[in-house]
């Protein structure tokens, strides 16, 4: 018999679990989700106010997500720790803590590689093992805020993988790290960036959230961004821009635009004119990342003067732009660098 994930259930879940299967008393789910995700036990014998009758059931069909850190490193340049934390089935995943004057963000990992295949992306390389379950994902959280004892105040699913490609184990961990009885992290504090699935951009637009939806974009017409992204070949940069339109339509929030430029790939004058000309009318942000080093590629970050005519002629366009500030890039915990195979 295979067990249950019992961190992965949302309260309700929960609930329903703990009446129809384990015919206890409602009040015995609300303990048990404290113990998992406030106290954040990690087994549970740990749970004392669970009578061992149960904690011997809960032990035969359940079981707690661990996760174990493998590696820790530490920026000297800014502080940054990225972790390589090892899952329950010995698979590995990175997260990266950041701090920053208004808290800390942490960027988490929503699957197992990555099967996107973006040209400049390190968390494809290895190819794509399998998506993360709810409670691997709010582990991340949990066990950095353990470990460095403080406090999480933003998320961005930015880590390895594609999220929107993990859709029902992403919006279980949503629901779950907002819950007032768990972690209760406001959704207005949490990104979730996407390389651009229009179909589940619509679901998502559709559940008015309250997140930050981050659209890596890249490009600024189909020839360049289906050369780098190989999910343009399925969705248009037009179809992905209706989507994005629709996404501020359902949910007032604006989009932001990732942009990493490249030097020679997409970094002219021309392709920031076109850029704020495809953007036009969209309630957007746009973050210009100079690209990282990958070792896989050849892509070369474009000059500090590129990038600061680049982000001139979006402003001077209208569009608000800023550039992002690169963090942890001495531990390759920068944007694009996490990946599943650090072990080695
Ligand atoms: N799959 C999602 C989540 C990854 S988020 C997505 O594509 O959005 C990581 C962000 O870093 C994405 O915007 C990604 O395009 C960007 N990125 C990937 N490789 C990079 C690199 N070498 N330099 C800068 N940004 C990179």
């Amino acid at each position: 018999m295979t067990k249950l994930d019992i961190k992965s259930l949302e309260f309700d879940e929960l609930e329903k679990y703990v009446v129809d299967e384990l015919k206890q008393p409602k009040f015995r789910a609300k303990q048990i989700f404290d113990w998992l995700h406030k106290k954040r036990v990690s087994s549970f014998e740990d749970m004392k106010n669970i009578p061992q009758s149960l904690i011997n059931e809960l032990n035969d069909k359940c079981f707690i997500t661990n996760l174990i850190i493998k590696n820790k490193l530490i920026s000297r340049i800014d502080g940054t720790v990225k972790y390589l934390y090892m899952l329950p089935d010995g698979e590995y995943v990175e997260s990266v803590l950041m701090k920053y004057k208004h808290g800390n963000s942490i960027c988490v990992s929503s699957q197992v590689g990555c099967k996107m295949g973006c040209e400049f992306c390190a968390s494809t390389k290895a190819g794509f093992v399998r998506n993360l379950s709810s409670s691997e994902i709010l582990e991340q959280i949990y066990q950095t805020e353990r470990d460095l004892d403080l406090k999480i105040s933003n998320i961005v699913l930015m880590g390895i993988g594609e999220p929107l490609d993990n859709y029902k184990n992403v919006i279980s961990f949503l629901r779950l790290i907002n819950s007032p009885l768990g972690a209760n992290i406001s959704l207005r504090n949490i990104s979730l960036s996407t390389c651009g699935l229009v179909d589940r951009i619509n679901d998502l637009a559709k559940l008015k959230l309250g997140i930050t939806l981050s659209v890596s974009l890249h490009a600024s017409d189909d020839e360049i961004r289906d050369k780098i992204m190989p999910v343009n070949h399925r969705y248009k940069i037009r179809q992905l821009l209706d989507a994005c339109k629709n996404y501020t339509d359902m949910t007032s929030r604006r989009i932001s635009f990732e942009y990493a430029l490249i030097e020679g790939e997409n970094d002219s004058k021309e392709d920031a004119v076109k850029l704020a000309s495809i953007l036009k009318g969209q309630l957007c942000h746009v973050n210009l990342i100079p690209v990282n080093k990958v070792k896989e590629t050849n892509f070369r970050q474009s000059s500090k003067k590129s990038i600061i005519d680049f982000q001139n002629e979006l402003i001077k366009r209208g569009i608000n732009t800023t550039v992002r500030r690169t963090l942890g890039a001495d531990i390759s915990a920068a944007c694009g660098q996490l990946r599943r195979d650090n072990i080695k």
